[in-house]
């Protein structure tokens, strides 16, 4: 990241957090993975449950190892190795009543709408309702001018590189491009665009000045 792309960061964060608390929400902005890893749990209060969502930005700052040694703390984790998939369906049903969730957005339009596409669901359910508090981490690469920018690059780059790192067998791993498959694998399933929330202050962006995740 160079000096050039952290002014570009910082002043479209300073606009999307005035954006997102015009709808109802909250966001703050940390130049690196780093720092928002630790911003992010000392959110967390003492005794809460957190529900671990899809997200690589979280998985590559160490979030999740970090909440795990948390004394007190609850980590709802879906994706703990070695546990069957019914194990895996029964945390994603607790995660929904957890105190925190933790995921990241697929994208984020410059006007504050988020923009999210599910395989099962799981995850932009929690979003709208459940958890008492989301957060959301978010690199600044995944600022969008528009819904349909947003749309697009969910579908046509996120969507694809997640279909390849989870080693599925979708025609976008090998083409690197979506084709609307049918497949019972797709991971394309449920669109979510959240435009604000009644709940004042329950979702939380954490914007991050690299380019991180998909
Ligand atoms: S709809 Fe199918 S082809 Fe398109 S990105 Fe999703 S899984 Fe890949």
């Amino acid at each position: 990241m160079d000096e050039h792309q952290v002014v570009w960061n910082e002043k479209v964060a300073e606009k999307l957090i005035k954006k997102l608390e015009k709808r109802r929400m909250e966001g703050s902005y940390a130049a690196t993975a780093a720092l928002a890893k630790e911003e992010v749990i000392a959110m967390i209060t003492p005794g809460a449950s957190v529900y671990r969502c899809g997200t690589m930005t979280a998985g590559e700052a160490g979030l999740w190892e970090s909440i795990a040694e948390m004394p007190e703390v609850k980590l709802i984790d879906p994706y703990e190795p070695g546990i069957p998939p019914e194990e895996g369906l029964a945390r994603r049903q607790q995660g929904m009543t957890a105190d925190f969730m933790i995921a990241s957005s697929n994208a984020i339009t410059l006007d504050g709408k988020l923009v999210n596409l599910d395989g099962m669901g799981n995850r932009v359910a929690a979003m709208a309702f459940g958890p008492k508090k989301v957060i959301l981490m978010v690199g600044m690469n995944k600022v969008t001018p528009d819904l349909e920018s947003a749309m697009a690059r969910v579908k046509h780059y996120a969507a694809p590189v997640n279909n390849i790192r989870f080693g599925l067998e979708n025609p976008c791993v090998k083409t690197g491009l979506c084709s609307d498959c049918k497949s019972p694998t797709r991971i394309c399933n449920m669109w979510s665009i959240i435009e604000g929330h009644m709940i004042e202050k329950r979702i939380h962006v954490k914007l991050i000045g690299e380019f991180v995740g998909y």
